[in-house]
């Protein structure tokens, strides 16, 4: 990377991108930009939009409320996250933006909150969701955003399930059932969906819906019982190691 370009501010911006092309940051990003980052005309940052890769950008015009920057150097071809959507069961808000965070830092190209007999919140902000994914996936380096899904019931989501995505229900009745690597190094799949239960695990109606589904793995996250957001890290984590980009392909 040509060091004249090294720069530490990677935003997502909702626009087109190209060489030489203008990019128009929105008040949030332009307060970001100048007033905490302390971004002067002439300097450079990286931008992506989750389609035409990443550009470095120089700033052109620069004022509290508004900054204009210029495309001066492609600088990554666009990437994708292995294809895993992330289904939970939302738990406590302060763990929902830690979940969204982790999530897209773990790859996942979908997050999807899932409502369950057990599950203890009503309403989700997706709004909130996607600021939190957009923020993780600026620091972490990926060039998409997660796709934040509508929640829906587990039982309306199984029962519109897409035949070729391969479901990994997290039990935690198979905590400790030793097959957990087997069942992973046989998950060579394209299209993968994690689903991780509410603090208060699965009711026994969701357990056989799921096991009765076409393309469904049951997963022991280990002999321990997991909270849900740690269940949710350890089986993203445990799939992108086995079948995702964690692997030299
Ligand atoms: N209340 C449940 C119980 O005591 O059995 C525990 C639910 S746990 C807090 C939340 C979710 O994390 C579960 O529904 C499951 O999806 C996942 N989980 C936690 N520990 C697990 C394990 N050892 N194996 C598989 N999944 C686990």
């Amino acid at each position: 990377m040509c060091n004249e370009y090294k720069s530490s501010i990677r935003l997502f911006v909702d626009s087109q991108l190209g060489l030489n092309m203008a990019v128009e940051l929105d008040k949030a990003q332009s307060h970001y930009v100048v007033t905490v980052m302390r971004q002067k005309v002439g300097m450079h940052l990286e931008v992506f939009n989750g389609r035409d890769g990443s550009f470095h950008a120089e700033i052109e015009k620069a004022d509290k409320k508004s900054v204009t920057l210029r495309c001066v150097k492609s600088f990554k071809v666009q990437k994708y996250v292995p294809d895993i959507w992330f289904l939970f069961a939302p738990i406590k808000r302060t763990r929902l933006d830690f979940m969204a965070q982790k999530a897209t830092e773990l790859g996942a190209s979908a997050i999807w909150p899932i409502f369950t007999a057990y599950t203890q919140m009503t309403r989700i902000n997706e709004d909130r969701l996607h600021a939190n994914a957009i923020e993780a996936a600026e620091q972490c380096g990926r060039l998409d955003i997660p796709q934040i899904m509508h929640s829906k019931k587990l039982m309306d989501v199984l029962a519109d399930w897409p035949e070729d995505r391969h479901i990994v229900f997290c039990d935690e009745l198979a905590a400790g059932q030793a097959q957990t690597l087997e069942i992973l190094q046989s998950l060579s799949v394209q299209k993968a969906a994690i689903i991780i239960g509410p603090e208060g695990g699965f009711a026994a109606s969701e357990r056989t819906a799921l096991l009765n589904m076409p393309k469904v793995a049951r997963l022991s996250l280990g002999p321990r019982i997991l909270r849900a957001d740690t269940a949710g890290l350890a089986a993203l984590t445990l799939l992108q190691a086995f079948c995702g980009d964690w692997v030299e392909t």
